[in-house]
């Protein structure tokens, strides 16, 4: 019996996937195309910002997300063949990591590479893409969901699931089949157009930007461990054209650099910068999952990041409500915590754009950290439950992320609040002198729980917080972290409210 429908296995799918499988989830993922893409269909979302990092991290790929990618160059303003310097809109900002942000900076990593890593790692967790099959229909009652598949050899299967994943993209069919509207404008008229191309010549050392070349914009950025560039090119007056040819002569004209050759088109395709939000995540036993329920414009580097936290969010809803006997409600909060956030995010895309065609571009560029989604957070939202009396202003609340922060083993190791937090579990920490509530063993693995004293501190097996840096973070108290690294609960030792707010995710 299968419970879960996935349609789509971009990012958004195979993230849920990977996290329905650590669960122990029965579901399918199947995908239209009929073979994974390939380096000649894009790079596509390439920008890893630090909160998608740390998802990857939870999901056991940091490794192979590290070594298949690379830093992003930073951003050089020319006119014409004259290098002007750095360029201030587009910045690209290379941070040190910190304790609590372990992966401050933008990672470069093109979304075919990604997708392969996804696909190992689901593999090792016992799941596969079904590729070439379908979604074209479904139906669904107060039970479940009859999906139709179309199989590559035209057979057709009817799927009976008891909730649908809409992780089919901008174009798929769940929004429209299950009625949701879709609110869309376009935020500039002019045809872009985006390709990965060959370029001798070219320094690999710098992101380029021709922004006010005659005709339009033209952008030529190295993409990682490979010889191509990533160009975007916008076009005022003039029809693009996509051609070899028509490539070549646009980097000539554009860049006025005429020792610059173009030899190698690997990729090309229109690129239409449109924003646009589906008024509903949830309709019945249906959800819609990143472009599915919200496309973003180019800049900012957002869709493929949101999409991803879309998964990570519903996931662990899911499997609590199908393995842990959780109430339907939960799956709720998944549209409840979610649209704000892509609508709070679609609004920061779009006025960067807008602040990039209005010419701002000389400026300094207005991002104040919202693009790398480490403060996005629930906090007031149905599953955010603060019942401490009073914490300071930097002490994190329930819905704000959990940070990563160092802590002493018994045996004297250096351990990570991450890798505490790595899996598919809810994690308690009670720090200092906050006395745990018996949890008993019907949670069994799906809580676990530390002890986290100041040095000197007593407490059995407790982690020692040798710099202060879990106290000064987390405050006091108990902190209950959810399975996607949010703060759920956090109230005093031996809180009252705990038991019943635990009764939201175990039946
Ligand atoms: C040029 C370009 C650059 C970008 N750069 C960035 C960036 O730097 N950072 C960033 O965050 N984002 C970026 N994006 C956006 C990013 O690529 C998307 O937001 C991301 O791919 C969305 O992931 P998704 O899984 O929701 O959808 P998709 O990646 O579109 O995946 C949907 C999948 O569903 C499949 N499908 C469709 N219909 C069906 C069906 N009926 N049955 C079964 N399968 C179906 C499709 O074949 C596809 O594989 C960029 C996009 C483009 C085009």
């Amino acid at each position: 019996m299968t419970d879960v429908l996935i349609a789509g296995a971009g990012p958004a799918g195979l993230v849920l996937a990977c996290d329905l499988a650590r669960r122990g989830v029965a579901f399918r993922i199947v995908e239209a195309n009929p073979a994974p893409p390939g380096h000649r269909s894009g790079s596509r979302g390439k920008g890893i910002q630090p909160r998608t990092l740390e998802v990857y991290d939870d999901l056991g790929i940091i490794g192979e997300v590290h070594a298949g990618g690379g830093q992003y160059y930073p951003a050089m303003a020319w006119d014409g063949p004259k290098p002007l310097g750095p360029a201030k809109f587009h910045r690209i900002e290379k941070r040190d990591p910190t304790p609590d942000v372990p992966y401050p900076s933008m990672w470069m990593l093109l979304q075919p590479r990604a997708l392969d890593i996804l696909r190992v790692r689901l593999a090792g967790l016992g799941g596969r893409v079904d590729f070439g099959v379908k979604l074209t229909g479904f139906v669904q009652d107060a039970d479940g969901v009859t999906a139709s598949l179309q199989h590559p050899d035209g057979r057709q299967e009817s799927l009976s699931v008891q909730y649908l994943a809409g992780c089919d993209g901008a174009r798929g069919v769940v929004r429209a089949s299950a009625g949701v509207e879709f609110a869309s404008e376009t935020i500039d008229p002019h045809p872009m157009i985006t390709a990965d191309v060959v370029v001798e010549g070219l320094e690999r050392t710098h992101w380029h930007m021709w922004d006010n070349a005659k005709g339009g914009a033209l952008w030529l950025g190295p993409l990682v461990q490979t010889e191509a560039f990533q160009l975007y090119a916008k076009f005022q007056d003039a029809e693009p054209d996509l051609s070899f040819e028509g490539l070549r002569k646009l980097v000539r004209e554009r860049t006025g650099r005429p020792e610059l050759k173009l030899t190698e088109v690997l990729y090309a395709s229109h690129f239409g910068s449109r924003a646009g939000l589906a008024n509903r995540f949830r309709a019945g036993r249906v959800f819609l999952i990143g472009d599915a329920a919200h496309v973003h414009p180019p800049a900012g580097g957002q869709g493929m990041n949101t999409a991803v936290q879309d998964a990570y969010n519903l996931g662990w809803k899911l499997g609590h409500v199908l393995r842990h006997g959780a109430p339907q409600e939960l799956l709720d909060s998944y549209e409840e915590e979610r649209l704000p956030v892509a609508a709070q995010l679609l609004e920061f895309v779009v006025q960067m754009h807008k602040d990039w065609l209005g010419k701002a571009k000389d400026k300094e560029e207005p991002r104040k950290g919202e693009h790398m989604q480490l403060g996005l957070n629930y906090r007031g939202g149905p599953l955010s439950l603060d019942e401490r009396l009073a914490v300071g202003e930097s002490v994190t609340r329930a819905g704000d992320r959990a940070p990563d922060a160092r802590v002493t083993d018994a045996a004297g190791a250096s351990v990570r609040l991450f890798d505490l937090f790595r899996g598919p579990h809810f994690t308690l920490l009670a720090l200092d002198g906050a006395a745990l509530p018996a949890l008993g063993s019907q949670y069994g693995d799906a809580i676990r729980v530390h002890r986290v004293v100041r040095p000197g501190g007593a407490g059995e097996g407790a982690l020692v917080d040798s710099d202060g840096q879990v106290h000064r973070i987390y405050g006091d108290g108990l902190i209950l972290v959810r399975p996607d690294g949010y703060l759920g609960y956090t109230g005093p030792g031996g809180a009252l409210g705990f038991r019943s707010y635990l009764g939201r995710f175990f039946g």
